[in-house]
């Protein structure tokens, strides 16, 4: 995905792959709740371009990135300023830009510290399995508790120190302790059955007995096959939403150098968690007129098994009457109210991806039941783009005046933005944007 100059994207994500991030869903909860209208996309690049994307964050518009696998320890060289724990931990996933001079923070950490925070006791004894990127943010989070004992299974040979003592795969049912802790990538989507103890070959139940607690630092799926096995043998078991809410919430706070109180924070995570355990069997995508809707809508339909309606082809079908035809004879206003109509007996339907028309979002009664009984896919497409490649000679607002496309992206952009629960880059071939709705839906739909 390119670096956009064009678009007022205040924060991003810097990452190599990014298409299935949920970060700018659970971005735009939060701006939305704060009432401001920021931008957070998602800036996918390779490590050879990591000099130029640092250079363009010092001197864009952009005010801040995250950063995720495989950058969180190589941008460290390129920052004016590291914050102490974020130097313990090694890695960073936050950059603020003040001014040109870039600051850096781990917030991984305080994902880390409100998920397990009220598990923690000065006797607790914590096995951790793997020591990549994302352990070393629990290991100082631990540390800084006072807990008495971290055991970490690791495939290599390293060196105990302190409180840490690592260990051998084949002798962690030997280990006793409180908390058990996954932080490998194993049974990650889509290999969903696979567990890091399953794996050994050894009755698991031999190691999740000696445990209270599960913590898997996966999010996609909610709930692995590691999170499954250790509840069968009675373990209290957290995944890893909580953890990516909280580093974004606190990302945030860095990003606008502002402080949110527990119960604003709360609020932020239980409404991402209402988005994605809700089971919306509905997709609907927004977007202007031209912008891709009924192509990608369906497309997506096809690989969901989802009926596809076109909300324009179904007002024809349900007025007996041509969009132009209805347009001409009774004016816009009607047409808008023949659109609720329709949109709201569409809305009780399921297993349904719609595309609506570009302005269906200008009324508030359709942003609101497009919001409480569909998820909302915006296909924002720079409009030159639009202009330079679609035929608007039939788009009835349109075809008399082409130029006027510019005024009504400058009317309907943020109302796209608010009423969508994701915003997809549409300036990309085919493929890629379909990959990017699907892997969201994916993630979405595999817990329906
Ligand atoms: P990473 O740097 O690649 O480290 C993962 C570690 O797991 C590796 O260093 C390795 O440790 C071990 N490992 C890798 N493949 C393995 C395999 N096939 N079998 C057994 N062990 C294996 O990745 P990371 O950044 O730490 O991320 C790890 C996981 O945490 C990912 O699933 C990521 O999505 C998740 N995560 C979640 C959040 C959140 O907010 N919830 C944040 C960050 C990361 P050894 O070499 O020591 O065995």
């Amino acid at each position: 995905m390119g670096f956009r100059e064009d678009v007022m994207s205040e924060f991003c994500l810097f990452g190599k792959s990014l298409s299935h991030s949920i970060s700018p869903l659970i971005h735009k909860v939060i701006y939305r709740e704060l009432g401001i209208k920021n931008l957070y996309s998602l800036m996918e690049f390779e490590y050879d371009d990591l000099n130029f994307y640092m250079d363009k964050l010092k001197k864009a518009t952009i005010k801040g990135a995250n950063v995720t696998i495989p950058y969180k320890v190589d941008v460290m060289e390129y920052v004016d300023f590291i914050d102490e724990d974020s130097k313990n931990i090694g890695s960073v996933n936050t950059l603020v830009n003040m001014g040109g001079r870039i600051s850096a923070f781990n917030t991984d950490y305080y994902g880390i510290e409100e998920t397990l925070k009220k598990y923690i006791r000065s006797n607790t004894r914590v096995l951790i399995l793997g020591y990549g990127g994302a352990a070393r943010p629990i290991i100082t989070y631990l540390i800084n508790s006072g807990v008495s004992k971290v055991y970490i299974a690791s495939r290599q040979k390293r060196k105990d120190y302190g409180i840490i003592k690592f260990i051998d795969y084949s002798s962690i049912k030997d280990i006793e302790g409180d908390i058990i802790i996954n932080t490998t990538p194993v049974g990650m989507y889509p290999n969903v059955n696979e567990s890091p103890i399953s794996n050994l070959g050894i009755d698991e139940g031999e190691v999740y007995k000696n445990f209270k607690i599960a913590f898997d630092l996966i999010y996609n799926p909610l709930e692995t096959r590691f999170l499954k096995d250790a509840k069968k043998y009675g373990l209290i078991s957290l995944n890893g939403l909580k953890m990516l809410v909280y580093q974004a919430i606190f990302a945030c706070k860095y990003f606008l150098n502002t402080d949110f109180d527990k119960e604003f924070s709360e609020k932020i995570y239980s409404r991402v968690k209402e988005i994605i355990y809700s089971k919306k069997k509905i997709i609907s995508f927004v977007g202007m007129p031209g912008g891709g809707k009924s192509t990608i809508g369906k497309l997506i339909s096809k690989s969901l098994g989802y009926d596809y309606i076109d909300l324009d082809d179904f007002i024809e079908e349900f007025s007996g009457e041509s969009i132009g035809y209805i347009f001409e004879t009774y004016g816009e206003e009607y047409f808008r109210n023949l659109e609720s109509r329709c949109l709201d007996i569409l809305m009780s339907r399921k297993n349904m991806v719609i595309s609506t028309g570009g302005g269906c979002i200008l009324k508030s009664h359709n942003r609101e039941i497009l919001k409480k009984n569909s998820f909302v896919i915006y296909l924002d497409w720079d409009v030159e783009n639009i202009v330079s490649s679609v035929d608007l000679s039939n788009r009835p607002l349109l075809r008399k005046d082409k130029a006027r496309i510019y005024n009504i992206e400058k009317e309907r952009k943020h109302l796209y933005e608010d009423v969508s629960d994701v915003i997809v880059d549409n300036n990309r071939c085919l493929d890629d944007i379909v990959t990017s709705c699907m892997e969201i839906l994916n993630f979405l739909k595999i817990r329906l």
